[in-house]
């Protein structure tokens, strides 16, 4: 995947299918449908790949046990099912978790024990490990750092975990093999309109400030927490539609949670979910679920949402838990979708919301990363439908994703390269210099980040250390004193001068700042 010929070709081409705009998991998962269905695909991303909401998640691939609390018993089934999909398709990406459910008092063993027992029910033949009962001394020899005082024992069931942004890339590296053209850094900038009619797209490309006006047969919108703005190029006076909650995360170091298995608590104190999630050898904690009045590309964690993780950890684990040992905290923020609105809203499912606007701009938003497949699916149906393409079927439920592997695998680092692993190992093993891990407390190496610019269309030091690697979003300090070296290696393999090196280097550290607490 390189960026050149994708900017030729975008220079070339007279007129695509469909044209995505945003390249988080519903514009890829859109891009991947589209593409493999033998549609001219263009996905345009204003910044890069996942940088939204899409790297920021808390890595679960799930049916959503909370919706199924909450008697949603459709969306859970979805959500399943698109689960054991994601499984099967790409397995060097998405493993099998346990999660352990504590239970505290003396209704949650029966009440919890028969809910994860309904949901191994719903998954069906697309299954995963059954779930099974712990004792009290079982779940304190798994889980040696829960809090053990009034603990009765607990429930273990199963989903899945991946790693969000390496997924992302993975979506853009498939619909790029299916002859799709992502770019990265190439903002829509506005929609060109003939006869009150979306006709395509303005974008410019952030590196050179070259512009393009590219047409298009359906111009989609998949911009997550962004989407109304571009609804507001379609029409500047049309309604929001989102209503945007922010989540954050910390990630801790492994010994906060020395097992194999996650833990949740379904019921916070103030009637929230905790997850406790081993993740790239460390452990992260999360999430909020906090109303935002603004949406900003960098959310910031607020206090309140710091100290409520604080707090709730002390409450379960018995590690104390200092500011000072929070590696990174990260947030993100959930497209969720407002009720009501004057167009003409096809709800496909109750979780995500497709809007096709008088002048034909389609809007696919909501939903989660576990479901982006069956958006997607949603998604490209309607623009078929919309711009009165040649029908031709979707094939993404038995798609093998870019770099698919036999076997399953735990979610590390090195694995989630899939079959590139051989030619990753390929380029380190030429210079015995990009070999070595670049930091003692990071799982990655030199290569990896060569890697990223050469292969994966990383662009900037922040683009190799938050999503190839995930460096930023393991440990913010150790991120930052492997910056000098990241952006020294990046501005070899792509030309960039001393100056790029030091700016890169500088905006890397600040941003970087601002994942410390
Ligand atoms: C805290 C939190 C935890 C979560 N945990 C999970 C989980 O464990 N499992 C799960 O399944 N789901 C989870 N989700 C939900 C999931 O992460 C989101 O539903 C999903 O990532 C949304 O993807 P998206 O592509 O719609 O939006 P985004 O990822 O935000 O992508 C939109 C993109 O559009 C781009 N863009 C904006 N304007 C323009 C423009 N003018 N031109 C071009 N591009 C533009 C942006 O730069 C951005 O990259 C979580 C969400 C949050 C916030």
């Amino acid at each position: 995947m390189k960026r050149e010929p994708f900017l030729a070709r975008l220079r070339e081409e007279k007129e695509w299918d469909l044209i995505l705009i945003g390249g988080g998991a519903t514009g890829l998962g859109c891009a991947v449908d589209a593409a493999s269905r033998g549609y001219k695909t263009l996905l345009l991303e204003k910044t890069d790949f996942a940088k939204g909401t899409s790297s920021r998640s808390t890595k679960l691939i799930h049916g959503g046990l909370r919706y199924l609390k909450q008697g949603n018993l459709s969306l859970v089934i979805e959500a399943l099912h698109e689960r054991g999909l994601l499984c099967r398709n790409a397995p060097h990406l998405v493993s099998h978790l346990g999660f352990l459910i504590p239970s505290y008092h003396w209704w949650e063993g029966p009440f919890y024990g028969i809910g994860v027992k309904v949901y191994d029910l719903l998954a069906g033949k697309l299954g995963l490990e059954k779930s099974v009962h712990l004792s009290k001394e079982e779940t304190l020899a798994r889980f040696p750092t829960l809090e053990p005082k009034d603990l009765r024992g607990g429930s273990i069931y199963f989903d899945g975990q991946f790693d969000d942004a390496r997924l992302a890339c993975c979506l853009a590296q498939t619909a790029a093999n299916h002859g799709a053209v992502c770019l990265n850094y190439c903002p829509v900038t506005g929609l060109l309109k003939e006869n009150g009619r979306v006709s395509g797209v303005f974008a410019q490309d952030s590196e050179t400030g070259e512009t393009f006006a590219c047409r298009g047969k359906a111009v989609l919108n998949a911009c997550g927490v962004f989407s109304d703005a571009v609804r507001r190029f379609d029409d500047p006076n049309t309604s929001p539609l989102i209503q945007p909650s922010q989540g954050i995360h910390f990630v801790v170091d492994r010994s906060y949670l020395p097992t194999d298995a996650a833990v949740i608590i379904p019921h916070t104190d103030d009637n929230r979910v905790l997850f406790f999630v081993p993740w790239h050898n460390h452990v992260l904690i999360g999430t909020t679920d906090t109303p935002v009045p603004e949406i900003q590309a960098e959310p910031r964690p607020l206090e309140e949402e710091i100290d409520f993780i604080l707090k709730t950890t002390a409450r379960y684990l018995t590690k104390p838990l200092e500011r000072s040992q929070v590696l990174t905290v990260f947030a993100g923020l959930r497209p969720l979708v407002k009720a009501g609105g004057k167009e003409n809203t096809a709800a496909l499912s109750r979780d995500h919301v497709i809007l096709v606007s008088p002048s034909g701009l389609i809007t696919i938003t909501g939903g989660k990363w576990t479901t982006y497949r069956k958006m997607a699916q949603d998604a490209v149906d309607k623009a078929i439908e919309t711009a009165k393409l040649p029908n031709a079927p979707c094939r993404t439920h038995d798609l093998r994703l870019h770099g698919y592997e036999e076997g399953r695998h735990p979610v590390d680092a090195w694995l989630s390269y899939g079959s590139d692993r051989r030619l990753l190992s390929d380029l380190s093993s030429r210079n015995p210099e990009l070999e070595r891990p670049l930091h003692s407390r990071l799982p990655y190496t030199g290569a990896e980040i060569v890697w990223a610019a050469r292969h994966e269309m990383a662009r900037t030091v922040e683009d190799a250390l938050a999503r190839r690697t995930r460096s930023l979003f393991l440990d913010a300090r150790a991120a930052m004193e492997i910056a000098p070296a990241a952006a020294r290696l990046m501005a070899q393999e792509l030309g960039f001068p001393p100056a790029w090196e030091k700016e890169q280097t500088e905006q890397f550290l600040r941003l970087a700042k601002s994942y410390t607490i």
